[in-house]
């Protein structure tokens, strides 16, 4: 079935007509990009156009986001053992509580950037561990 808007002149850029179609388009979480076909009616001018509410392109996207985010807890877990640091001396290093890494290993809460920025300098250049220690 057409959307309202197929055939209708593109108002958001005046140049155009809004033509029902799919059109791949990919999101970027963290780095990582995601690619979806999307249903909508698009601008056959320029980048505009609105996009048809998938349930089922929501939630592989949503499945997509914690899938990163796991990833990224399992990385935090491999890093914190190879350095030999517990829960506890972990949240020292990376501020957030005592109990902040134990949320982030569980996927309990997501750690900053510079959480994982840290965590991930840490286990290219191990022997830095000694540096913060020591402050
Ligand atoms: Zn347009």
């Amino acid at each position: 079935m057409a959307s309202k808007w197929n055939g209708k002149p593109c108002h958001l850029c005046g140049a155009g007509r809004l033509r029902d179609r799919v059109k791949t388009i990919t999101q970027e979480y963290k780095g990582h990009r995601f690619s979806s076909k999307t249903r909508g009616s698009f601008c056959d001018h320029g980048a505009d156009g609105f996009v048809e509410f998938d349930a089922a392109e929501e939630a592989a996207w949503l499945a997509f986001r914690d899938r990163v985010d796991a990833a990224e807890a399992a990385d935090l877990i491999r890093i914190r053992k190879k350095l030999k640091l517990t829960q506890i001396q972990a949240a020292q290093l990376a501020g957030g509580g005592k109990n902040a890494f134990s949320r982030y290993e569980r996927g309990q809460a997501k750690p900053v950037a510079a959480v994982i920025n840290l965590f991930r300098l840490l286990d290219r250049h191990p022997e830095l561990l000694d540096d913060l220690k020591a402050g």
